[in-house]
């Protein structure tokens, strides 16, 4: 979605729109352990210009495929965020800093050429929503030491030796189904 910002009126610019799943595996082929967007993306944003500047206020709302850090196991994960983002002439940052400018333009706040492509916008929103440690559920148990086994779904007797530091507060949460 590339906006002229000539086209943007005194008033602002409300912009509603959708993205098909596979549109962000196109534009972020690999984001750490996220496949892809498994439901439309739903895209709601408002556009101003004060001056040169340009302001964009907006709001997505998807479902990602993610992986469980525990258990490894793909599940749904709602996506919703809101955005703001300020953004000035790249032509005018070169000129008062001369500042060395990447494809990531937009990371740093400018748009080039009158031209504001709101797609990397979105598509960096989607990626920030994603919880660095994602669990499928609070109480997931995660995969058994010994042999591998989802212990959310087979039964194991394999003893669960955990690890001290960070996952030592697991211990509470194990659940002795022995003898059952
Ligand atoms: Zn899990
Ligand atoms: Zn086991």
């Amino acid at each position: 979605m590339r906006i002229n910002i000539a086209n943007i009126p005194v008033e602002g610019l409300q912009l509603d729109f959708m993205r098909k799943p596979e549109w962000l595996s196109v534009l972020i082929p690999d984001a750490g352990g996220l496949d892809a967007a498994v439901g439309d993306m739903a895209v709601h944003c408002f556009l101003r210009k004060d001056m040169q500047t340009v302001i964009i206020e907006g709001e997505v709302e998807t479902r990602l495929s993610v992986e469980c850090c525990r258990c490894l196991e793909k599940f749904d994960f709602p996506v919703r965020g809101s955005f703001r983002y300020e953004l000035v002439p790249a032509e005018t940052l070169r000129e008062e800093e001369e500042t060395e400018l990447t494809p990531d333009d937009f990371d740093a706040g400018v748009y080039r050429d009158e031209v504001i492509d709101l797609d990397p916008i979105v598509a960096e929103q989607i990626i920030l929503q994603i919880p660095v440690k994602p669990l499928c559920r609070e109480s997931c148990r995660g995969l058994c030491l010994v042999c591998g086994g989802n212990l959310n779904v087979h039964e194991c007797t394999h003893e669960q030796e955990q690890a001290p530091g960070p996952f030592a507060v697991l211990k509470d949460l194990k659940v002795n189904k022995k003898g059952g």
